[in-house]
């Protein structure tokens, strides 16, 4: 068992100002896999103090030499990629190989994303008799998830970095190994003390804390719409900018002209990623009518495809359930679809046969799923597929809109241009086109309840920095 025992503040590893630990269980065998400080809000106050004392020289250096700075961050976060992606698997459960791909493979590029475009972005332009002048917002707080855990820290701090902003981050405590790898990683990068601070804890104690500290300028969350709701609320106090990527429950809306096979397979595919533990996951299948019972057959044959099984032995594509909480949880909601009337294709809320350990759930599919159902309104945050039928495309646009959240979806028609058109009445943040893939520099958030605010390429620069206006004399 790895012990946790320090917290990363200005630029040394410091022990935190209380004796309380977390456990890390891993998510396969449930053993305790390491300990973590359980941070309060003294910590809170010195590694705010930290990043507040280094952010006029970090924000008045070139950006440039920041951009350096990122570049080798992202070499040192290649270097121990193997290392990380073993981390990942054994807190959060996501297969090995896809760990490496995606866990680890995404961070890197985003480092080295926001190192290039340090260097390029438009810092300064003119307008008329006016400099607009682009600056860091100061410091930051970056609360994040367990579980895409280094991808939504790599996308908060590199950009938050790269304007020129200094961080506290405080990963989630369920899936925080990974971040301690990175703050090794930023330590050997030789970033100027106090630019990057590293406290763990829970969300209620040392999280608020940092939303409340009067010396943070902003806080970048990504987590649930509740907690999202709770820190709008402790950050409106202090007028601070927030910036939120929440919860998510989203439509692929297949038309009747599709290709039916590909567009259920993606479905399939785009919900049951990392077990379903995926903000942006596909979790309702929207069809014609008319294809309903061939769409339901495609699906449940798919869903066999879904081998689950030990994140580290080759050959499952599902690997468990972050935690205990959260498979009960989602067993939970599907004892509710099956209340509620749903058609169960496959799975159901019974462990799977030969893993006696480990949170494991089947992948479920329900069939003939009303829309307004809870599972079909509520995220559920595990590999479970409604599929809802629909008698026209305006119903269908109206079913895909009818939540409280609004961050991804897809659209799935005989061309790309009919998929677009109604692309582009969904209400979310990103639409997938007939299966387009995601694209790490693009803008990702939410409309409505899944929050506001764009992380990634440009527009994820752009969150961390001020506008100001110099009028010179006409
Ligand atoms: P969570 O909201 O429970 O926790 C997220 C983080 O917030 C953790 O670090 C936690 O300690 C902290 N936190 C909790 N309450 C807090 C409070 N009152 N003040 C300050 N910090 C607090 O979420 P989770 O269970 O870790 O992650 C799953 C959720 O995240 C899902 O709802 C998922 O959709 C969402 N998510 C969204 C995106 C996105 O980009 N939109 C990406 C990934 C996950």
């Amino acid at each position: 068992m790895q012990q946790r025992d320090k917290l990363y503040i200005n630029g040394q590893w410091v022990a935190p100002s209380g004796p309380k630990t977390i456990d890390v269980i891993n998510a396969s065998t449930e053993e305790v896999m390491a300990t973590i400080p359980e941070g309060d809000e003294k910590d809170a106050d010195a590694a705010v103090a930290a990043a507040r004392a280094a952010f006029d020289s970090w924000s008045a250096l070139p950006p440039a030499t920041r951009g350096d700075c990122l570049a080798r961050i992202k070499e040192g976060l290649k270097a121990r990629s193997e290392e990380l992606a073993q981390v990942i698997s054994g807190e959060v459960g996501m297969p090995l190989k896809l760990s490496a791909a995606i866990q680890v493979g995404s961070p890197i590029a985003n480092f080295g994303y926001y190192a290039k475009l340090a260097r390029e972005f438009t810092w300064e332009e003119v307008t008329g008799n006016s400099r607009i002048v682009r600056e860091p917002v100061g410091v930051v707080a970056c609360i994040t998830p367990w579980n895409y855990p280094l991808h939504q820290i790599a996308a908060k701090v590199a950009a938050a970095l790269a304007a020129g902003c200094t961080v506290v981050l405080k990963p989630s405590e369920v899936a925080p190994l990974n971040a301690f790898v990175l703050a090794e990683v930023i330590d050997a990068a030789g970033l100027p003390p106090g630019v990057f601070n590293l406290v763990t804890g829970t969300g209620p104690v040392i999280g608020e804390a940092l939303v409340r500290h009067p010396e943070v300028d902003m806080v970048s969350f990504t987590g649930s719409t509740r907690a999202g709701k709770r820190i709008s609320e402790v950050a409106a106090a202090g007028v601070k900018r927030v910036a939120l990527e929440l919860g998510g429950k989203s439509a692929a809306v297949i038309l009747d002209d599709a290709d039916l096979a590909a567009a259920v397979k993606g479905t399939v595919n785009a919900c049951f990623l990392n077990s379903g533990q995926t903000c942006s996951a596909h979790t309702r299948m929207l069809v014609p009518e008319s294809r309903y019972a061939e769409a339901a057959k495609l699906a449940a044959e798919a869903a066999q495809k879904f081998t689950v099984g030990d994140p580290f032995g080759g050959s499952a594509k599902l690997g468990p359930l972050i935690s205990e909480a959260q498979r009960e949880r989602v067993r939970g909601y599907i004892r509710t679809g099956m209340e509620e009337g749903a058609e169960l294709l496959c799975g159901g809320p019974d462990a799977p046969a030969d893993l006696p350990k480990g949170y494991y759930v089947k992948p479920t599919i329900f069939g003939r799923v009303r829309p307004d159902s809870t599972i079909a309104q509520e995220e559920i945050f595990g590999p479970v597929l409604s599929i809802i039928t629909y008698r026209d495309e305006e119903e269908a646009v109206r079913i895909a809109n009818g939540t409280p959240y609004g961050l991804a979806g897809g659209v799935w028609a005989g061309s790309d241009e009919r998929a677009q058109k109604v692309a582009r009445r969904l209400r979310t943040g990103q639409v997938d086109i007939n299966g387009g893939a995601y694209n790490l520099f693009a803008p990702f958030g939410g409309y409505k309840q899944s929050g506001h605010g764009r992380e990634m390429g440009v527009h994820g620069l752009e969150e961390f920095l001020e506008t100001k206006s110099l009028q010179f004399r006409p």
